[in-house]
């Protein structure tokens, strides 16, 4: 039964039904054939139908012979090889096969004549095969493809063409790291060398090496940073865990950047547990991360202002807190600034050190170790807060 019988049945006349196209072209077809035959006959798919048993062509839509640059007429009776799909024999065998198996069959033809694409059109065809009444057909849908395969192969071609200059990148940037890391090693060394050498009778040089040593700091670390986006970007960060109880490493690491920062007057506070907090970390890459956090509280921390280190354990986790009373961090940048190069805007004014790698690192260290780190802040002005909570190490913790 079909629709327009059911809907007659169903007491719903027809035409109350808002008629489409029946009434206004005139002819004598049904609601749902007069659809059928307006998709077929406006589609922007290519359409051809063939006898099964014969494989000729016996009937195709107007956008099938536009596309292929025959005219109606000249489609019927013809093979499909005729008019330039399925050229390869055993090709056709295969998908005459299939489809008269499986019942339906897809497959994608490159550089097939085409009025349309003067250099060759790829299409996409799915064949279904069916009954009209004793007779076998299969409807074949051609749809053009070619757009969409070149702009494909466009896209695949920048890819790689990008995938090259990041790895040129990389390679640039590693290199320099390291031409960078041995130009400055000897300064550094020279630098003890002259610390051995006061004059105390005149401080002046003494100072001066104290400016040279703190930028001499500043320029490792940033070099250290560098060299390790060009490798940890790539993923090849390797981690030395091992059992590490976190107090002494928190303390170590606060007490080295303080002495970095003295002159700028901060009142440190480090809570600690009274019993140890074991981890399974890589001792050096925690470091890393404790130097980093506690670095930026003294960088985006004026003068005399508060930074306060915790540790601290939450169910099976150990958290790291970092907390100051500095320049804060707006709502928006919160997590934005574990990116690679993000500085917020207040950030330049307090310190011109930075490259805006530190934290991106610390997360990636952090989530390498299956733990995870957060800022928060209540705005600029308010102070920030940097948790990063670890798993607490199994045998022990
Ligand atoms: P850098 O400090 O070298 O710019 P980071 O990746 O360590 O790079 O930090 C990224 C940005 O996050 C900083 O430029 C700053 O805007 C913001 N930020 C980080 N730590 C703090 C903090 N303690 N207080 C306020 N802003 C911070």
């Amino acid at each position: 039964m079909d629709e327009s019988t059911k809907a007659g049945s169903n007491g719903t006349p027809l035409q109350g039904n808002k008629p489409r196209g029946a009434l206004r072209v005139g002819t004598h077809l049904r609601t749902p054939e007069l659809r059928y035959q307006r998709l077929f006959e406006t589609s922007h798919d290519g359409i051809i139908i063939l006898d099964a048993t014969t494989g000729c062509i016996i009937d195709a839509n107007p956008f099938m012979t536009h596309l292929l640059g025959f005219s109606h007429e000249e489609f019927l009776g013809k093979q499909l090889w005729e008019v330039g799909l399925l050229r390869d024999a055993d090709r056709r065998s295969g998908v005459l096969h299939d489809v008269a198996n499986l019942g339906v069959v897809r497959w994608e033809e490159l550089l097939v004549q085409s009025v349309v694409h003067p250099d060759g059109m790829d299409v996409e065809i799915v064949s279904n095969t069916y009954s009209e009444g004793d007779k076998h057909v299969i409807q074949c849908h051609v749809r053009d493809i070619t757009d969409r395969r070149r702009a494909d192969a466009t896209a695949a071609l920048h890819a790689a063409e990008l995938a090259v200059a990041d790895r040129h990148k990389d390679e640039f940037m590693a290199m320099l790291s390291h031409e960078l890391r041995n130009a400055i090693a000897p300064v550094a060394n020279a630098l003890v060398i002259l610390g051995h050498e006061q004059d105390a009778s005149n401080p002046l040089p003494h100072r001066a090496r104290l400016i040279i040593e703190r930028q001499v700091g500043h320029l490792s670390h940033l070099v250290e940073d560098l060299l390790q986006i060009s490798s940890a970007g790539k993923g090849t960060m390797r981690l030395k865990p091992a059992l590490i109880e976190l107090r002494p490493v928190v303390q170590r690491s606060v007490e080295a950047v303080m002495a970095a920062y003295a002159h700028h007057n901060h009142v440190v506070t480090v809570t600690i547990p009274a019993t140890p907090v074991w981890v399974e970390a890589d001792v050096i890459r925690l470091e890393q991360v404790l130097v980093n956090l506690v670095s930026n509280a003294a960088k985006y921390t004026p003068d005399g202002g508060n930074i306060t280190v915790t540790v601290d354990r939450a169910g099976d986790r150990a958290e790291l807190r970092v907390t100051d009373t500095g320049i804060g961090i707006a709502p928006e940048m919160l997590t934005s600034v574990f990116d690679l190069f993000t500085r917020a805007e207040g950030a330049r004014g307090l310190s011109r050190n930075g490259l805006g790698i530190g934290l991106n690192i610390v997360k990636r260290i952090v989530e390498l170790h299956g733990g995870s780190v957060v800022a928060k802040s209540d705005g600029p002005g308010a102070g920030s807060e940097f948790v990063v909570s670890l798993p607490l190490a199994a045998s022990v913790g």
